[in-house]
């Protein structure tokens, strides 16, 4: 039934995308293409242009970035031009995606570049003047780029703006507009977006060519109510996900847990990680002979093992009655994977409890997820040291009384009595508990740094000028002068980009911006400004360094 050590074609090959792209999947530990995969990498390799609907989370990079790579090809030596695009709203996302195109790209000989505003210009004129095969850019800096002519894009084959809805949002549209109009109109174009807005329509009316049109947006929401699984979700930041999976499974103690992972990498190191921590963790994915998976489901059946970690793929099919508990350790790549892995829990009239850890990132996922089942997902904190501590002592409470109540205790007694005879009782009884807290307990008691709540208001579109953008629930604003005007041509773009790249601030967050020929004024929340003004102080905006500070109430002229 599944398939073992035997190479057969994977479900990348299948999607014919060069070998060495199907094997960068492989090392990387995909076991299989994602929904959005499978419908837009087949028209992106035979050539069409595709529209595509998708969030972060959703395996969307890969989307674009294996059938770009296919179709640029092997790079043959030789000097290297421009092939490939990538315009992306954020420098963060920037960054990512180059890294995703370097991995998957590295086997065919691919140099990609990043290039976004507040990075030094000397550093990417040098990566751009040796030559790379691909460029993931933020439109501000592309821009800039293209009017000083350091940017040849008239050989580009394969463009893709990504999250253009963003892009959008944060007052873009000039700017995509021109960096359209500078690229070789012979390419071929992808456009994904979480939403499909009538803006959104325009561009791809205006640019793309008959695009095949792919979505995994969730039309179908029959799914039934399942009223005994408690579903909860801890937005964790990356570098912690792991500490935190330990930390949120340490605080609910599961009888038995299923961790789905994306990848077999992900899975073994998972397991190791909760192997080292005092689980019987046990890891379930493709890799494995059918002799054993058959091993590892028996010893989570019996209960040798108490948790197991898998890939979806592996766990397909799998014949297991109850879990008490299912966690994402990412979110799933679709509302219907997402109920399919929670299924697993709350069955037979047991109650069960799902967990989701997700990036800020992933938040529209979580979005999805919630209007596909019609059910709203709380966010949480993950547990504190003083939690977990609270918890272990309650379950010490718990165990002692069942211990009292079994009998059997003589013996302890005499050692008791004789201790008793010259010492505080309660003393005793503390001492002994530490004894077996310190014992029993695990080593984690840092607590884990909290990553910034997801933005869960309803998207709204950026405006430009004196427009204050609207917002949900009353937050405390407060304006800074930024030292560049009207006079450097700065525009609400550029204000709006260099915030919101610079300090993380979504530009929805983002109120009204005056802009004076000398000077600028913008309103931001207050309790993110010294954040906003040493950001700012520390990069350039069109290109200069900037006074930034707190407002002293003027009026621009
Ligand atoms: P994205 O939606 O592009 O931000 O991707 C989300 C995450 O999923 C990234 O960490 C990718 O490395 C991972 N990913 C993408 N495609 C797959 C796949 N087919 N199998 C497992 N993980 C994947």
């Amino acid at each position: 039934m599944d398939s073992v050590e035997t190479p057969v074609p994977s479900g990348f090959a299948a999607l014919g995308l060069d070998p060495g792209i199907v094997a960068a999947t492989t090392a990387l530990g995909y076991e299989e293409p994602t929904e959005i995969q499978r419908a837009a990498i087949p028209p992106l390799v035979a050539g069409r242009d595709v529209l595509g609907q998708a969030a972060t989370g959703t395996g969307k990079t890969a989307a674009f970035a294996l059938p770009m790579i296919h179709r640029i090809g092997r790079n043959a030596g030789g000097k290297r031009i421009i092939k490939g695009l990538i315009l992306v709203p954020t420098r963060e996302l920037a960054m990512q995606v180059a890294e995703a195109v370097h991995k998957y790209g590295r086997d065919l000989g691919i140099a990609v570049l990043p290039i976004f505003g507040g990075a030094s210009y000397g550093q990417q004129l040098r990566a751009l003047a040796r030559g790379v095969d691909v460029v993931v850019a933020t439109p501000g800096r592309a821009i800039d780029h293209i009017n000083r002519q350091t940017l040849d894009l008239s050989h580009v084959e394969f463009l893709v703006l990504d999250e253009a809805d963003e892009m959008l949002d944060m007052g873009f549209a000039d700017e995509l507009d021109a960096i359209l109009a500078a690229v070789n109109p012979d390419r071929q174009t992808a456009l994904f977006s979480a939403t499909l807005a009538p803006r959104i329509r325009q561009i791809t009316k205006r640019h793309l060519k008959d695009p095949v049109h792919v979505t995994i947006a969730n039309e179908t929401s029959q799914t039934g109510v399942r009223p005994k699984i408690r579903e909860v979700a801890y937005v964790v930041l990356r570098q912690h996900k792991a500490a935190s999976l330990a930390r949120v499974i340490d605080m609910e103690g599961p009888t038995s847990a299923i961790v789905f992972c994306r990848t077999r990498t992900e899975v073994d190191e998972l397991t190791q990680t909760l192997g080292s921590r005092g689980y019987q963790a046990e890891a379930l994915h493709g890799g494995l002979s059918q002799e054993q998976r058959d091993r590892v489901l028996r010893r989570f059946r019996d209960g040798t093992s108490d948790v197991l970690v898998a890939t979806d793929v592996a766990a397909r099919g799998l014949d297991i009655e109850h879990v008490s508990h299912v966690v994402n350790f990412d979110v799933p790549t679709s509302p219907d994977a997402y109920v399919h892995r929670i299924g697993r829990t709350g069955r037979a009239g047991k109650s069960g409890v799902a967990i989701t850890l997700a990036e800020a990132r992933e938040h529209r996922m979580l979005r999805n997820i919630e209007l596909h089942t019609k059910r709203k997902i709380p966010i949480e904190a993950i547990p504190t040291v003083h939690d977990l501590k609270a918890r272990r002592l309650e379950r010490i409470r718990t165990s002692l009384e069942e211990t009292m109540d079994g009998g059997d205790l003589d013996r302890y007694r005499t050692l008791v009595e004789q201790l008793a005879s010259d010492r505080d009782i309660v003393d005793l009884a503390a001492a002994a508990v530490k004894l077996y807290d310190t014992r029993e307990g695990g080593a984690d008691d840092v607590d884990i740094p909290v990553a910034p709540p997801p933005i869960v208001a309803p998207v709204k579109l950026f405006k430009r000028g004196n427009d204050v953008a609207p917002r949900s629930g009353p937050v405390q604003m407060t304006r800074i002068y930024i030292g560049i005007g009207r006079g450097s041509r700065v525009r609400p773009a550029d204000l709006v980009g260099a915030i919101a790249n610079e300090a993380r601030i979504n530009s929805r967050d983002i109120g009204s911006i005056d802009i004076a020929d000398a000077f600028s004024l913008v309103e931001v929340p207050a309790d993110d400004a010294p954040r906003i003004i040493n950001a700012l102080r520390d990069t350039t905006i069109r290109g200069k360094k900037v006074v930034v500070r707190l407002d002293r109430v003027r009026k621009p002229s």
